[in-house]
C-alpha cells in the first residue's frame, strides 16, 4: 500500500524555521525508489542535525549498500531542531525521511547509528515524533523494528528499553543479513508477529535483542548476571567483521549536501581497525583486527568519488592513517595524480611522528596546507606510559619543529584530562611541553610567527577497553586542573601568547561516562532528561548538566544506585559488567591484564609488527590481520575530469 508524502504539511512550516533547506532532500547521491516495488524498507539515521548527520560515513555506506538491492528501499532521517519539533507537534507532522518525506513509522526497519551516547535523547525525540512508542514492549506490528548500531551499540544497555535490537561491529554484511530475514519473514506471511521476527534476528547470534535477556542485580547494586530468558537465543552475541574491504568500496556515490555540513569532502576509509593499543581508545579496541584497503581500490574510489560528487577535497581516513603499510606510495601517487588540479588531499594526522609531516607535505603539493594535529594525549612521560601512547618529549618536539621548518605556522596538540592515575603535575606538564615546542620552533625557524593550539578533551572510560574498570575524576577536579594549566601556560607571557588553549569542562564527560558504562537502570535517567526537555546533548549550547544531575537524583536512588556509583567508582576484576554478554572478541582476562600493566607503566607493542599478544580477537572471530605489501599499485594515471582542473593546469598539461 502506497505511503503518502508529508511534504505538503511540512512545506507550510518551512518559512517559519531556521535553515529549512536541510529538510527538503534532493541531494546529489540521494535515491528515491518506488515504495510499492520494495519488499524491505529501511529508514536510516544518525541522530543529530543534518549538518552533522549527513556526512556520517557509516550511514552513507549502509544507504548505498541497501539501495543497490533491487527490492530494498532505504531513506534517511535526521534529528530536527527544536523550532521545527515544536511546529511538527503543533501541526501533527510526523518524523519524516528527507528523500520522499515518508513517515518513519511506515518503514520495516529504523536503523540508528550512534557514534556517541550523547545522541540518545535525540533518538527519543525521533521515535516520539514518528509515533513509535518509546518503550519497545509497547510496539506492535504497525511499527518498524528499531535497530541500533555504531560504536555505542557495544553497550546498548542504557537504551535497552527503547530499541528492539542492536548490531555490533561492521554493518555492510549485517544490514543485508537483517534484510534477508525481514524479507523471508514477510514472505512467510509475518508469522508470530514482531516477536517471531526478533527471534529470527536473535538466532543469527550477531543481533542482540535486549528483551530476550534478563538482568539480575545484587543487593549492593552490582549486576549478578545477564541471562537469556528463552532457550533459543545465544548466551553471548558476537560482533560482525567485514574482512575484505576491497569487496566493499563504499561510498561510491557520496551524498553531496544541500545545506552547510561539518565536512564537505569525499572520505575514503583506507583501513579499518587499529592495534596501537592506546588503552583509552574504544574505537581501536572494538574494530580489531587491522584490515587495509588496497592502494588500487583507494585510487579507484577517489577517482570515481570525485567524478561523481564534484568535491574538491579528499580525506584519507582511518583511526591512524599514517600506519597504512603503503601510505607513502598512496600519498605520493595520489598527490602526483591530482597535482595541478583544484583537488586537495588530507590525512587526519594524529600520530606524533615526523613521517606524518613528510606525508602532509607530499599531499600539499597543490599549495594547500591542511592543518596538522598531533595527539600525544598525555602531558607527562609517565601518564603516556599508563595510556600506552609511546611518545617521548623529544619525539614531540622534533615532529613539531619539523612541521614549522617545513612551512607550517600553526599546529594543534591534542591531550586528555582525567586519565587514570593522573595528578595535577601530569596536566601541568602540558604547559611545559607547549612552551618547549614554541621555544624550539622559534629557534629552528628564526621566526616568532609560529603558534600551537593546545586542545584538551575529557577522558571517558569506555566499555571493551582496558580502562573499562577505571574511576572517573569528578568535574571539580578536572576543572581545577584545567584552570591551573591555563595559568601555567600564561605564566610565561612571551611564550604563552603563541599558545592557544581550548578545553571542555568536566561536566559533559561525566554524563558521557554515565551513558557509556551504564546498565538498563540508566534508561530511566535518559527518559527523564528527554521528558524535561533534553535535546542535542552533544552540543554545548543545548547540554544541561543540571538536567542530567536532577534526573539521576530523581530515578537512580530508588534503584539502589546513583550518578557517582556509575562514574567515579572503580570496578573490581570480578564485577559483572553490563556488556559482558556482548562479544567484541577481546578476552576479558587480557583486558584486565592490560589494565594492570597500565598501572605499572608497561608498554604493549603493536601486533602488526611484533608477535600476537593474544588479545583474543583473531581466534574468537576467525579473523586475521590484513596488511601489505600487497603488490598492488595505483592504476596508471587516468585523465582527471576537466571540471576538476585549474585553468592554468589545463593550459600547462593540455
Ligand atoms: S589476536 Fe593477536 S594478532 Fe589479532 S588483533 Fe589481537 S593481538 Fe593482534
Amino acid at each position: 500500500m502506497s505511503v503518502a508524502s508529508v511534504f505538503p504539511q511540512l512545506e507550510r512550516l518551512l518559512p517559519r524555521i531556521s535553515k529549512p533547506i536541510q529538510y527538503v532532500g534532493g541531494e546529489l547521491g540521494a535515491v528515491v525508489k518506488d515504495w510499492d516495488s520494495a519488499t524491505v524498507r529501511w529508514a536510516l539515521s544518525y541522530p543529530d542535525a543534518y549538518e552533522v548527520g549527513l556526512p556520517n560515513q557509516g550511514v552513507q555506506i549502509l544507504y548505498e549498500v541497501l539501495n543497490e538491492q533491487p527490492d530494498v528501499l532505504a531513506e534517511r532521517t535526521y534529528a530536527v531542531w527544536p523550532d521545527l519539533e515544536a511546529l511538527m507537534r503543533a501541526e501533527g507532522v510526523p518524523q519524516f525521511t528527507v528523500e520522499a518525506h515518508r513517515p518513519v513509522t511506515a518503514f520495516d526497519v529504523f536503523g540508528i547509528s550512534f557514534a556517541t551516547e550523547l545522541g540518545y535523547t535525540n533518538m527519543l525525540t525521533m521515535l516520539d515524533l514518528a509515533g513509535i512508542p518509546l518503550d519497545s514492549r509497547e510496539r506492535d506490528d504497525r511499527h518498524p523494528v528499531v535497530v541500533a548500531g555504531g560504536h555505542a551499540a557495544f553497550n546498548p544497555e542504557p537504551i535497552a528499553d527503547f530499541i528492539d535490537a542492536a548490531v555490533l561491529g561492521d554493518g555492510e554484511e549485517a544490514v543485508l543479513e537483517i534484510t534477508a530475514i525481514v524479507r523471508q519473514w514477510k514472505a512467510d506471511g509475518s508469522p508470530g508477529g514482531r516477536d517471531e521476527l526478533l527471534l529470527r534476528l536473535a538466532r543469527t547470534e550477531s543481533v542482540y535483542v535486549p528483551r530476550f535477556y534478563d538482568v539480575d542485580y545484587l543487593p549492593d547494586g552490582r549486576i549478578q548476571r545477564v541471562v537469556p530468558n528463552r532457550a533459543d537465543v545465544p548466551f553471548r552475541v558476537h560482533k560482525r567483521t567485514t574482512m575484505d574491504l576491497d569487496a566493499w568500496p563504499y561510498p561510491k556515490r557520496p551524498l553531496v549536501p544541500l545545506a552547510e555540513t561539518v565536512h564537505e569532502r569525499y572520505a575514503v576509509e583506507i583501513f579499518r581497525g587499529c592495534t596501537r593499543g592506546c588503552r583509552f581508545c574504544q574505537a581501536g579496541m572494538i574494530t580489531r583486527p587491522v584490515r587495509e584497503r588496497s592502494i588500487t581500490t583507494v585510487g579507484q574510489m577517489v577517482k570515481e568519488g570525485l567524478e561523481f560528487s564534484g568535491f574538491h577535497e579528499v580525506g584519507l581516513l582511518s583511526l591512524s592513517s599514517a600506519d597504512h603499510s603503503e601510505i607513502g606510495d598512496m600519498c605520493s601517487g595520489l598527490a602526483q595524480q591530482y597535482e595541478g588540479t583544484n583537488v586537495s588531499l588530507s590525512l587526519p594526522s594524529t600520530r606524533v611522528d615526523a613521517f606524518n609531516v613528510t606525508l602532509a607535505q607530499e599531499l600539499a603539493r597543490n599549495g594547500r596546507r591542511t592543518g596538522l594535529t598531533f595527539a600525544p594525549e598525555g602531558g607527562s612521560e609517565r601518564i603516556r606510559k599508563v595510556i600506552n601512547k609511546m611518545v617521548t618529549e623529544e619525539d614531540l618536539i622534533r615532529t613539531v619543529v619539523t612541521a614549522y621548518s617545513n612551512g607550517w605556522r600553526q599546529v594543534k596538540l591534542y591531550f586528555m584530562c582525567g586519565l587514570p592515575t593522573e595528578t595535577d603535575d601530569d596536566v601541568l606538564q602540558i604547559a611545559k611541553l607547549a612552551h618547549d615546542v614554541i621555544r624550539a620552533g622559534r629557534e629552528a625557524t628564526g621566526s616568532r610567527d609560529i603558534r600551537c593550539t593546545v586542545s584538551i578533551g575529557g577522558f571517558v572510560p569506555k566499555p571493551h577497553t582496558p580502562f573499562q574498570w577505571a574511576r572517573m575524576e569528578p568535574p571539580e577536579v578536572i576543572d581545577h586542573r584545567l584552570r591551573a594549566l591555563k595559568t601555567a601556560i600564561n605564566a610565561d607571557r612571551n611564550l604563552g601568547k603563541a599558545i592557544g588553549y581550548r578545553y571542555h569542562d568536566g561536566q559533559p564527560s561525566l554524563i558521557e561516562g554515565l551513558l557509556s558504562r551504564g546498565d538498563r537502570r540508566v534508561g530511566a535517567v535518559i527518559r527523564r532528561v528527554w521528558e524535561s526537555g533534553g535535546r542535542f546533548d552533544g552540543w554545548s549550547e543545548h547540554f544541561s548538566y543540571q538536567r542530567w544531575v536532577d534526573a539521576a537524583a530523581a530515578v537512580l536512588p530508588e534503584r539502589g544506585v546513583d550518578l557517582d556509583w556509575y562514574t567515579t567508582r572503580e570496578r573490581d576484576q570480578h564485577e559483572v559488567l553490563p556488556w559482558d554478554h556482548l562479544d567484541s572478541g577481546l578476552d576479558k582476562d587480557w583486558l584486565w591484564q592490560d589494565w594492570q600493566d597500565s598501572l605499572t607503566g608497561f608498554e604493549q607493542d603493536d601486533c602488526r609488527w611484533t608477535p600476537c599478544f593474544d588479545c583474543g580477537v583473531c581466534p574468537s572471530q576467525d579473523t586475521e590481520i590484513q596488511i601489505g605489501p600487497t603488490g598492488k599499485k595505483l592504476l596508471p594515471l587516468t585523465p582527471v575530469g576537466a571540471g576538476l582542473r585549474m585553468p592554468e593546469a589545463v593550459h600547462r598539461h593540455g
